[in-house]
């Protein structure tokens, strides 16, 4: 019996977070209130200016979540009716709702058991006189595989939109995420590295007239005031998420390195134990246990995602004695997308993706999250390390 075993570690907590800033928070919301400004204006164009300074990228367009930086992008590219969208089948729904939602047709790729990420080798099976773009997704916080993603693209003459709703920060061989296909899609729903106090998101891109195009879409295709030259939406971002939002983007890269410090620990304390490995291609095939690998060195760790083998029972065995030991954990996620109930019949001739429909059985997040205490990470390690000594006794 360990004495950690009464100490609660939530798998996502913001108080300590929102807390250490609670006056900054206090006082831009009294700006904005005070500003009478509710929708757009230098909230928004300020918050703006510093997330594509940020991303590296020209432009920086915010927008009302993940979700809609997603569909505006596909808007603003013309993807519609007949077309279809390259997309990694083990991801977060709305990469993939999104392209249903403009009319295109989502077609799944694999993903590579290691990284999480968009198998190209598969991605290459399935792409046809249709395909009109792909949307590589860096899950979990990192980084798709952008040299081969860009190079994959220009051979087939695809246009890329990055997913990058779990990976503001992350980088691939030194420039972020965001700022290599023509648009990247960004999320501050509260449970991403860089989290709000509601829904919003974020559009980059570098090239001008797109930008512009999607800046236009944004407010139902209107340029100038009561003009539509496209149907557009309600898109926009709200000045107080830019206010708040702006109070923690300079503490970003400390939020971030204090995760990944917690990984580095995780790796440290749980890497040594018997039945565990890094989730690498050779890892043994023994192992009960798979810890994450941020391959390029530049991930931001959204999610520490452990892969349980031996399937869903035993995954949940370990969830279930977490939970018995009050420590959060969640399935991103139980379902890879052609797997969902509203995207049956989507696809071609019933084709099973293979390691996204296994790492539905297999995965477990647990917690990361930068305020998590020495304390806390010593219970979820001493509690895994219980219950791998039940898996071997
Ligand atoms: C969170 C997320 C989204 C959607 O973002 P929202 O702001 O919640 O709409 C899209 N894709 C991925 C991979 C995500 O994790």
């Amino acid at each position: 019996m360990s004495s950690a075993q009464n100490v609660n570690v939530p798998l996502l907590d913001l108080a300590p977070q929102n807390g250490e800033i609670d006056a900054e928070l206090t006082e831009a919301f009294r700006r904005v209130l005070h500003s009478c400004r509710y929708i757009m204006g230098p909230e928004v164009e300020a918050f703006e200016r510093d997330t594509a300074a940020l991303c590296q990228t020209r432009h920086g367009i915010g927008v009302s979540s993940g979700t809609d930086a997603i569909l505006l992008a596909l808007m603003a590219l013309g993807v519609g009716p007949g077309d279809e969208v390259i997309v990694p089948a083990f991801t977060f729904f709305a990469t993939a709702g999104c392209v249903a939602r403009v009319g295109a047709t989502p077609v799944w790729a694999d993903v590579c058991p290691h990284s999480f990420n968009i198998d190209l080798a598969d991605a290459a099976k399935k792409t046809g006189p249709r395909t009109k773009a792909i949307i590589p997704v860096h899950l979990f916080g990192q980084s798709a595989d952008m040299d081969a993603v860009l190079a994959f693209a220009s051979e087939r003459g695809l246009r890329v939109i990055e997913d990058c709703a779990q990976s503001l920060g992350a980088k691939w061989h030194g420039r972020p995420v965001g700022s290599f296909g023509d648009l990247g899609a960004y999320s501050f729903f509260p449970s991403k590295n860089l989290g709000g106090f509601g829904d919003s998101g974020l559009l980059t891109a570098n090239d001008d007239a797109l930008a512009e195009r999607a800046r236009i879409l944004r407010v139902h295709g209107m340029e100038p005031k009561y003009y539509h030259k496209f149907v557009g939406g309600n898109f926009r971002m709200d000045p107080l998420q830019a206010a708040l939002l702006a109070v923690k983007l300079p503490r970003l890269a400390g939020y971030n390195s204090r995760r990944a410090a917690h990984a580095a620990a995780y790796h440290a304390a749980l890497g040594a134990l018997p039945g565990v490995a890094s989730n690498t291609p050779d890892a043994p095939a023994d192992a009960l246990l798979l810890l994450p690998v941020d391959f390029s060195g530049e991930g931001i760790w959204n999610q520490f995602t452990l892969r349980v083998s031996g399937g869903a029972a035993r995954r949940d065995s370990l969830r279930a004695h977490l939970a018995a030991r009050s420590i959060g954990s969640d399935i991103y996620y139980p379902l890879s997308l052609d797997q969902q109930e509203c995207f049956r019949g989507i696809g071609r001739g019933g084709e099973t993706i293979r390691v996204a429909g296994r790492l539905g059985g297999e995965v477990l997040s647990i917690p990361v999250y930068p305020d998590l205490s020495a304390e806390q990470h010593a219970a979820v390690v001493a509690a895994i390390r219980e219950w791998l000594e039940l898996q071997t006794a």
